[in-house]
């Protein structure tokens, strides 16, 4: 490992660390400004930046992606495994989360008044919190099958400078699939711009490494942010059953499933490879932002990781769009448990709904944060549905203000395991599409 690399990870952590400490510090004081101005200057300092490079880096990655596999039944091949391993592990754990929460049963046994206060509590923070309220009814309104009619319309943009401004990588990700299989096909002719475009995500990739060097005072600044708003008393609160449910099993998931996926699939030591993704993770954990991770992802997987720039560069942009194993998880737990908390008892059947419609609503979740709250509206609407069939139990849209307090952590966690998920896929699918020449590097980086 570079001596650079062991001493931005310990700044990282300690930026972590000292971040959780000031927070709690902050919240204590109720220092409330002081505590929205380090978010602000958190966004400013690290998301911001990371932000700017998200629609260049997906652009120019699956173009550096495609050019180089070059044959579309080759493609082809890649693109369906990889949407494979994007579905079955985000079933698996939307499926573990839905065990969990019907054994754990965070939202049962809690005092009547506790259970009264927590939902009036929620219903006013839902009222007081606009923009996430927008949010929501907007996604309420779009309901299913408008989220999937949404998906549909950007796989097929009419304007890709539009999905650009918009931020929108779905349209961007097709574009640059089209545009590098025209060009793998071009022959000679085309092989000047491929080599301008391969020395541009070049460039991309080295000013990533620069602003990684703002990650440790962006995540301090981050952490200390979330904390100071949220304090750590909640960690012991009547939410308490409900968090550790979540955590519980993101923990599980990211622990035990993926490396096992890895493990099956590559036979390398699946911890060795999550240490040479950690910067990413690290990244994810701190910004809650899948998306705004991504840059960083990409630089961490082909340099640290030995991922091929082939399979990376495709399945990293695609993944932090689509694939989200932690927001899929943690969409069904939260669901039951607000079901548990108002008193209504799920069937086998509402949980099948739960299973189906939370994968659904975490493909259509962005990778920004608390999107999987605001998609989560799917799924509950799904399941008064299903109730409305047998019986006059419903869940009112306002229930989802009791999970905002506590969400922020808890987008952290999750967050951090859609990026893994992503970074296990990129791996399997190198095993299928690896580089011509594996670039020394990486090489270097596999030997630690
Ligand atoms: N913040 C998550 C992400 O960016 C999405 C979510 O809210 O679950 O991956």
């Amino acid at each position: 490992m570079h001596r650079s690399g062991a001493w931005l990870t310990a700044l990282i952590l300690i930026g972590l660390v000292l971040g959780g400490i000031v927070g709690e510090v902050l919240h204590a004081n109720q220092q409330e400004e002081t505590v929205a101005a380090m978010m602000s200057w958190g966004d400013l300092i690290l998301i911001r930046p990371l932000k700017a490079l998200v629609i260049p880096i997906v652009l120019f990655s699956v173009l550096v992606g495609v050019t180089s596999i070059g044959n579309p039944s080759r493609l082809g091949v890649i693109g369906g495994a990889t949407l494979v391993y994007y579905l079955a592990t985000m079933l698996s754990a939307v499926v573990l989360g839905a065990v969990l929460v019907t054994s754990i049963r965070p939202g049962e046994g809690l005092p009547p008044e506790t259970v009264a206060s927590l939902q009036s509590a929620g219903v006013a923070e839902f009222e007081r919190q606009e923009a996430l309220r927008s949010r929501i009814e907007d996604a309420s309104d779009l309901g299913m099958g408008g989220a999937w009619s949404s998906i549909v319309d950007q796989l097929v943009p009419a304007n890709v400078f539009e999905e650009m401004v918009a931020v929108r990588p779905l349209g961007v990700i097709v574009f640059a699939l089209a545009l590098g299989l025209a060009l793998a096909a071009g022959g000679s002719a085309a092989t000047p711009a491929i080599r301008v475009i391969a020395s541009l995500f070049d460039a991309l990739m080295r000013l990533v490494r620069w602003i990684i060097w703002l990650t440790p005072i962006g995540v301090f600044l981050l952490v200390a942010g979330t904390v100071g708003r949220i304090g750590m008393a909640e960690l012991v609160g009547p939410m308490a059953k409900y968090m550790l449910t979540v955590v519980v099993g993101l923990a599980i998931h990211g622990f035990i499933v993926l490396p096992l996926v890895l493990w099956f699939f590559v036979r390398i030591n699946p911890f060795g490879f999550m240490w040479r993704m950690r910067r990413a993770l690290l990244t994810a954990f701190g910004t809650d932002s899948s998306s705004a991770t991504l840059p960083v992802t990409i630089e961490t997987a082909q340099v640290e990781a030995g991922c091929s720039k082939r399979a990376s560069g495709f399945v990293l942009p695609l993944g932090a769009t689509v694939n989200m194993d932690g927001t899929a998880l943690y969409e069904a737990v939260a669901v039951v448990f607000l079901f548990q908390l108002f008193g209504v008892e799920l069937t086998l059947t509402e949980l099948v709904v739960v299973v189906i419609t939370a994968t659904l609503a975490a493909v259509g979740a962005a990778g920004i944060p608390s999107a999987g709250l605001v998609t989560m509206v799917i799924v509950i609407s799904s399941v008064n549905t299903s109730l409305a069939g047998h019986s006059d139990a419903a869940l009112p849209m306002a229930a989802i203000g009791i999970l905002w307090g506590v969400d922020r952590i808890l987008d952290m966690c999750r967050t951090t395991v859609n990026v893994w998920g992503d970074a296990v896929g990129a791996r399997i699918i190198t095993q299928i599409a690896p580089d011509e020449e594996p670039n020394d590097e990486a090489a270097s980086a596999s030997a630690i």
